[in-house]
């Protein structure tokens, strides 16, 4: 009996032990599913994040978070920085995302280019190795993992995941989970970018840079629209260079290509964020003027008239050249409120545009607004 009670008070102990590990293991296994869940919240957010600034965003915000890091940054390959170029004229405003870092070239990354696929490095922080991932690393950075973003084993870039545990990221450690998420990152970066430069070269010109007719077609319909529920003016520009025919038959169709590049170059100086600059034609650029009424448009077509004609054109072969542009300018008139709106748009180019023509008429290299 009494070896039996004492049987039993080991039994009930191993059996309370036994509970404890199973709460622990259950515990364990919600908490678990709490982070499998936010994760999966986190991937169905990146894949709908509408464009770049929102995935990258959405990344910054959440990842710290859902993953408990102390610090997350995303290192891109943009060679050329054609893509830092694309989103900075679509809007993208990286002064939010300064854990977004551009690099010319792929070997500054940290992974190792002769693998095709690189596996993600975890370890140790060491300031001089992780410069590039953390240039501004928190203090007690303990240890990081630098997860190589690949699509069809081309590096796009690396996700630097950083914490001041020195156990959380060791070179021991499995890397199923962080690969995964880097290859979702990969596809959704992939994905955006690829559709903000198609936006980009569909709303461009790729001769300057500057928007094309159909950006500004719509553009004005927008402008116009708001102007009229803001009460503010709009004010339109039709600038056209003179006697550019005789800049491509003397010193050749190249020549040409440049004047036009540095005549929206001249005219972009002049403008301000508000405004917008498009070529229409050949030789022939609209500017739209948000907030500004006939006169101060006026004065802003004189500075661009300016700036093109007394300052001669130096040309990549040493050609130094005199061009000059004719501006006709028109503003939106209170009474044009009742009409339809693509209508008035219509009729504002149009009303610049023979303004342009008087400008054309009374002896090129001036302003004309009616
Ligand atoms: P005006 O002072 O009356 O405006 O005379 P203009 O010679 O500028 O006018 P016109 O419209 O007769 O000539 C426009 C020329 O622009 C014709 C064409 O050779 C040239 N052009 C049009 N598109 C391009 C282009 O993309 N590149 C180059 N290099 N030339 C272009
Ligand atoms: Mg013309
Ligand atoms: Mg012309």
């Amino acid at each position: 009996m009494h070896e039996g009670g004492a049987g039993v008070r080991e039994l009930k102990a191993e059996n309370e032990a036994l509970r404890g590990q199973l709460a622990s293991l259950i515990e364990q296994a919600e908490n678990n599913y709490a982070i499998m869940m936010r994760h999966q919240a986190f991937d169905l957010e990146i894949v709908g994040a509408a464009g770049f600034q929102e995935l990258v965003a959405t990344i910054f915000r959440q990842l710290p978070v859902i993953s408990d890091l102390d610090v997350v940054t995303l290192s891109l390959v943009d060679a050329g920085a054609d893509i830092y170029t694309v989103m900075h004229k679509l809007g993208v405003d990286f002064e939010a995302l300064p854990n977004l870092l551009f690099h010319e070239h792929a070997g500054a990354l940290g992974h190792d280019l002769a693998q095709d696929a690189p596996k993600p490095l975890l370890g140790p922080h060491d300031p001089a190795l992780h410069r590039m991932a953390f240039p501004q690393p928190p203090a007690g950075l303990a240890s990081v993992a630098l997860v190589p973003l690949l699509r069809n084993k081309r590096l796009l870039g690396s996700l630097n995941l950083g914490s001041r545990d020195p156990a959380r990221f060791t070179p021991l450690l499995g890397t199923d989970f962080v690969e995964h998420m880097g290859s979702i990152i990969a596809i959704c970066l992939e994905n955006v970018i690829s559709n903000e430069m198609l936006k980009y070269i569909g709303l461009t010109d790729a001769l300057t840079g500057v928007y094309n007719r159909r950006y500004m077609d719509r553009r004005l319909v927008e402008e116009i629209g708001r102007a009229r529920r803001q009460t503010y003016r709009v004010s339109c520009m039709y600038i056209d260079i003179d006697h550019f025919k005789q800049v491509n038959d003397v010193h050749g169709h190249g020549a040409g290509d440049e004047v036009l590049r540095e005549v929206a170059a001249r005219i972009k100086a002049e403008l301000r964020m508000s405004d917008a600059l498009g070529r229409f034609g050949g030789e022939e650029f609209v500017v739209l003027l948000i907030d500004a009424d006939l006169d101060s448009a006026s004065l802003v077509a004189g500075r661009i008239r300016a700036g093109v004609a007394d300052q001669p054109f130096l040309l990549a072969d040493g050609t130094m050249l005199s061009v000059s542009v004719s501006i006709g300018v028109a503003t939106l008139d209170d009474f044009e409120r009742d009409h339809a709106i693509e209508g008035v748009a219509q009729q504002l180019v149009a009303q610049a545009d023979q303004a342009l023509y008087e400008a054309k008429e009374s002896g090129r290299n001036r302003v004309v607004a009616r």
